[in-house]
């Protein structure tokens, strides 16, 4: 029985005229008032009119940015409610009330319809969402958690996060895992508990630093290790090689020396690339980028690696064709300037080829692969939550999952 199948036997066999509060994800990117993306709303979508068609009163609470826990008008959630209501479609009202448990959300809650959708104000615009006090937090939820008959955990991006609209307000009310937050947790265990092999991870992005718990723990279970992106070069100089100017994190040279060690140890192939395009400055400004091809072993003291080579484009685009199961973090190389996409477009395409479960995880991979021209369907899974898999990957238990559980 699905999470919000469950809930319905729970609240009395029917949701038609129960309030039901959803924690969705619609942190999504604005340019002043103008939604960039709406990727979220509209992947958060489908819940939300579950509920309504069911005949609920469907209370939306979603944060917009870091207001910093007081009202803001920068971070309004007015440009993602009606985002919202224009998907809608007029099948149903979509109101949106002007705070998160104030007088507003009281009044517009008591006054909504049976199969209606009300959004709620930025929860951050309240401290209690954020705090690391348990006692206001816990307030901010009593208000949130007094507004509705039952919950809906549906906002993957957020379960890592111990907050009053995730966490708190799921130990107050009838509960359950709402179908994204469900169908991300089942790929994640895919990955995790018994993959199917060959397994192959891909790990790249900007910094070492940001991914070292998720190496730590997938050096166990995967089969082969590919790296590139920024932090290969903290990996080529731990074993000894120039880099040049190329992006350096000396404080974990002996932490890659050591994964380095394990992986010999353990017989996981930990593969770096064999060739690298560099260039002598970051691209950017009024400067035409001038690509080079250097081998790994020959990267200018003056130059700086902004992408993996073609060789080692096409090596690691063969160990993925063939693998069984593929997670996939982080741009191979500053893929924002199609100079250096090369190694990000190869990687992506051996995904879409793979017989078995692909996944792309990270909010740059993500919007890699659409900016490239991919279809979100050509791969497995593209996760909505980068934080929150990583942390699921590095083995973790993510506290907005664990209190579903309960
Ligand atoms: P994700 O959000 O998918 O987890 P990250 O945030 O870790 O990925 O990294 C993405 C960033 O890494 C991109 O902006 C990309 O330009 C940058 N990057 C990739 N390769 C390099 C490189 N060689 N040097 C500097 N930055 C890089
Ligand atoms: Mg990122």
């Amino acid at each position: 029985m699905s999470g919000i199948d469950a809930l319905t036997a729970e609240l009395g066999g029917s949701l038609r005229g129960k309030r039901i509060l959803v924690r969705s994800d619609l942190n999504v990117p604005l340019d002043g008032d103008t939604i960039t993306d709406d990727g979220r709303i509209r992947a958060s979508l489908p819940t939300i009119l579950q509920l309504a068609r069911a005949g609920a009163k469907v209370i939306v609470a979603a944060h917009l940015g870091r207001p910093g826990g007081q009202p803001d008008d920068r971070y309004r959630i007015t440009p993602v409610a009606t985002r919202v209501a224009e998907l809608v479609d007029g099948e149903f009202d979509c109101l949106l009330a002007t705070d998160t448990v104030g007088e507003s959300a009281r009044a517009m809650v008591e006054r909504m319809p049976e199969g209606s959708i009300l959004v709620l104000e930025n929860v951050r615009f309240n401290a209690g969402e954020t705090s690391k006090d348990d006692t206001e937090r816990g307030g901010f939820a009593d208000e949130l958690a007094a507004l509705a008959d039952g919950f809906v955990s549906d906002g993957f991006g957020v379960v890592h996060r111990k907050q009053a609209s995730v966490y708190d307000v799921a130990a107050r009310l009838p509960h359950a895992m709402g179908p994204l937050v469900a169908a991300e947790v089942d790929v994640l265990r895919r990955l995790t508990d018994a993959p199917e092999r060959p397994y192959a991870v891909v790990l790249g992005g900007s910094k070492v630093s940001d991914k070292l718990g998720v190496i730590d723990n997938l050096l166990g279970k995967a089969d082969t290790l590919l790296i590139g992106g920024g932090m290969v070069f903290t990996f080529l100089a731990a074993q000894g090689r120039e880099v040049g100017k190329s992006l350096l994190e000396v404080d974990q040279l002996d932490t890659c020396r050591e994964y380095l060690a394990r992986a010999e140890q353990t017989g996981v192939r930990l593969v770096l690339p064999t060739d690298i395009v560099v260039d002598t400055a970051f691209p950017g400004g009024d400067r035409e980028p001038e690509p080079r091809v250097v081998s790994a072993d020959a990267i200018p003291t003056d130059a700086l690696g902004l992408d993996i080579g073609p060789d080692s484009a096409r090596a690691f685009a063969a160990e993925i064709e063939q693998a069984r199961t593929v997670f996939w973090n982080g741009p191979m190389g500053v893929f924002e300037v199609d100079a250096f996409a090369g190694g990000t477009r190869a990687v992506a395409e051996a995904l879409t080829k793979v017989d078995g479960l692909s996944v792309v995880g990270g909010g740059d991979s993500a919007a890699a692969v659409r900016r490239l021209g991919f279809a979100d369907d050509a791969f497995g899974h593209i996760s909505t939550g980068g934080g929150a898999s990583l942390e699921y990957l590095e083995g973790k238990e993510l506290p907005g999952i664990a209190i579903l559980e309960d």
